[in-house]
């Protein structure tokens, strides 16, 4: 007998909807709540490695992720000069496996919704606008409060809530994000002809700047900066900051420039890390993804390690007869990997901060060889 029949998964982002997925499958009753009140919110775009899109085969969604996404096989290192001038072409590892592109991008809400309707439709009880505000555990499961004044008892909760993650603060996990030092100017605009594949143009008068195609008639394009504050900024300020930011690099920027005109799809954060080294439950209370660790966007695996967290988590809950065989193998199988992908992320930043010529072609490949091998 599985060691769960019942389940709360706390967030629908990726770990989110994909745990939901696959416990649904497998006959668990699952209910999963969001506290936005929908998928469809403006959102930018995902790249997605290899190894994302073997997961995303794996919850059944990979047909409709190739038709909506854009895949591609190489990735372009530029230089910061008048021509934005190709450094280098080089052939990406297919980490997901032979049949899939090494990567893809796709616009986030489109990811989002594909994977909230395939929970659904596997039977998990999605409801959108609600938040958890308390958890009592005991031996036998665990009481969770909502804000709508209801309640419910679990078998176990999944804290899937993202980086700043209320559930992993309830637990008692004290491992908070910490800044790396950067901050990322982000837009969402049409794709010209030139852009086929990710180029990355590292150095110039910011950190890095690169664009990854999102659909046929779409892309994102990102530029790295100093941390600085930039809350002040109004959307067309924002829009003007990342344009002249953008005036330093060339080639396909060019066009890409030319694109940048909507403030709205325009978006500043910054990075944060960490990772909670040790164990990812207290009791029934589980957190995942970003919620246990967050590495800077430098290499792309965000995304893809929540993913392949949700799947191994499943797998072990639905495999185990009891938890106390699951905790220690969901340690196991992923906190060497989850911490290895966020050191390379950070060890990126640190190069890039200490203007430090690093070998990054050789530490993207040991995190590709990494990677291909299946959670
Ligand atoms: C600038 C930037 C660029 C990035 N680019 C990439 C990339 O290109 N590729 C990649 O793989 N990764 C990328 N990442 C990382 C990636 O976005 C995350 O690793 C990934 O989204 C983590 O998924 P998650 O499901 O763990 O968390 P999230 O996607 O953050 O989802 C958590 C969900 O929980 C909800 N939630 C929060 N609190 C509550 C609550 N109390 N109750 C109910 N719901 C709640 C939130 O609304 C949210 O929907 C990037 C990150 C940043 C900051």
């Amino acid at each position: 007998m599985p060691a769960v029949r019942s389940v709360l998964v706390i967030g629908a982002g990726a770990a989110g909807t994909a745990t939901a997925i696959r416990l649904a499958e497998a006959g668990v009753s699952v209910d999963l709540v969001e506290a936005k009140p929908d998928v469809s919110a403006l959102g930018s775009g995902i790249t997605l490695q290899g190894n994302a899109l073997r997961v995303l085969e794996q919850l059944g969604v990979w047909e409709q992720v190739e038709a909506e996404g854009y895949g591609y096989d190489t990735l372009g290192l530029r230089a910061p000069d008048p021509a934005g001038t190709l450094i280098v072409e080089l052939t990406e590892d297919r980490t997901g496996g032979p049949d899939l592109p090494a990567t893809m991008g796709m616009y986030r809400p489109t990811l989002a919704r594909i994977l909230a309707d395939r929970a659904s439709d596997a039977g998990a009880k999605l409801r959108f606008g609600l938040t958890a505000t308390g958890l009592e555990q005991d031996a036998d499961g665990v009481t969770v409060s909502f804000a709508d004044g209801s309640t419910g008892r679990y078998d176990v909760v999944v804290g899937a809530d993202g980086i700043g993650s209320w559930t992993r603060a309830q637990i008692g996990i004290e491992t908070r994000p910490e800044p790396v030092g950067m901050g990322i100017w982000r837009a969402f605009t049409a794709r010209p002809d030139s852009v086929t594949r990710t180029d990355l143009v590292y150095g110039g008068p910011s950190y890095i700047a690169g664009y990854c195609p999102t659909s046929e008639d779409s892309l994102y394009a990102y530029i790295v900066e100093p941390a600085q504050d930039r809350t002040g900024l109004t959307p067309e300020e924002g829009l003007t900051v990342m344009r002249e930011l953008s005036e330093g690099y060339h080639g396909p920027w060019d066009e890409i420039r030319a694109h940048l005109t909507v403030p709205d799809r325009v978006n500043h954060t910054h990075f944060e890390s960490h990772v909670v080294d040790g164990a990812w439950n207290r009791g029934r209370v589980v957190i995942i993804g970003d919620a246990a660790h967050s590495c800077p966007p430098t290499l792309a695996q965000g995304a893809a390690q929540a993913l392949e967290d949700a799947v191994v988590l499943a797998e072990l809950l639905t495999t185990h007869d009891t938890l106390d065989h699951v905790w220690p193998a969901l340690t196991d199988r992923r906190l060497p990997r989850a911490k290895a992908v966020v050191e390379a992320s950070l060890q990126l930043c640190r190069w890039l901060l200490d203007h430090e010529q690093g070998d990054v072609p050789g530490l993207m490949g040991r995190i590709a060889a990494l990677v291909s091998e299946p959670a």
